[in-house]
């Protein structure tokens, strides 16, 4: 029996209905790798190598390794599942026969991690078709903008760094609540599916603008959350000090009201903000 490693965020999933629904989310077309990001003892890895399709499964957990790989012997030896120990933080796409065409990734991550995860998988020039993951169900509503409380939908338009990091990259939807009876062991809160679909650098490339300067300027803009977003900004952009005065008459340029916080704003707002600023 291995023991379940806290430090890695081992909450096995027990719950078939719902492996199979973080499945069908994936939407998983025929010619499509799967990149599926600690696989633990399987569970989840049995469900998409259902599929048919092509896994490379990466895990972190050295002692895992043997019983992945006696569990899923048959699939190893055909070609379909490749199985690697690492960490998910230190992939090397290129390394690992993925080409962003073709590739999406489904994963049960330690929520730590998940984070730093996702800015390096959005970010880089190899990105999948698709992102399935399980997060803490409050982050998947921040991020979708969809609460969910006793089976309701709610709708919040207020943005995060988090949010926006992910809108500039694709379409997150909010798949379905996972309540934490569903985990061995259990963790003491509830977890969401999130799917970002559509993943491309479009916003960046249609629009002109540079991924690492207008990270920076939205992270300006949410440096003190309770200030407003021209106080925010007119601190110092590229290591200029930007006067209030421009901001507010970009403001009355674009028509947004200039007492507004950032997380007031929607994406489409920063993007005209900020080029505005970069003219
Ligand atoms: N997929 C399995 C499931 O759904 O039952 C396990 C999920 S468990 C929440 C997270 C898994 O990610 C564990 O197997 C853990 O060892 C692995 N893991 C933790 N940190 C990792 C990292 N940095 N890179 C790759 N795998 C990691």
């Amino acid at each position: 029996m291995i023991r379940a490693k806290k430090t890695l965020g081992q909450n096995f999933l027990k719950n078939k209905d719902i492996l199979k629904k973080i499945v069908e989310a994936g939407d998983i077309r025929k010619d499509e790798i799967i990149l599926e990001i600690g696989p633990g003892k399987g569970a989840l890895t049995e469900f998409i190598l259902a599929t048919g399709n092509k896994v490379i499964a990466i895990e972190k957990d050295i002692r895992l390794i043997p019983i992945l790989k006696e569990k899923f012997s048959k699939e190893i030896e055909s070609g379909q599942f490749s199985l690697f120990e690492g960490d998910a933080l230190d992939i090397d796409y290129s390394k690992i026969e993925l080409n962003s065409k073709k590739f999406s990734i489904i994963a049960n991550l330690p929520y730590y991690i998940t984070g730093k995860f996702l800015s390096n998988t959005l970010e880089n020039k190899i990105q999948p078709k698709k992102i399935i993951l399980m997060l803490q169900k409050e982050i998947v509503e921040r991020i979708t903008g969809e609460e969910r409380k006793n089976g309701k939908k709610i709708f919040s338009e207020k943005e995060n760094i988090l949010s926006i990091s992910i809108k500039v990259y694709g379409d997150a939807k909010f798949i379905t609540t996972v309540s934490k009876k569903n985990f061995s062991p259990e963790p003491s809160i509830d977890s969401a599916i999130l799917a970002i679909y559509n993943i491309s650098k479009y916003f960046f490339e249609k629009n002109n603008i540079n991924e690492k300067d207008f990270f920076d300027f939205i992270k300006l803009a949410f440096s003190s959350k309770r200030k407003k977003i021209i106080k925010n900004l007119s601190q110092k952009f590229e290591k200029k000090k930007l006067e209030k005065k421009k901001l507010e008459n970009i403001f009355e340029k674009l028509n947004l009201d200039k007492n507004k916080r950032a997380e007031d704003l929607i994406l489409e707002d920063f993007k005209k903000i900020y080029l505005n600023l970069k003219i």
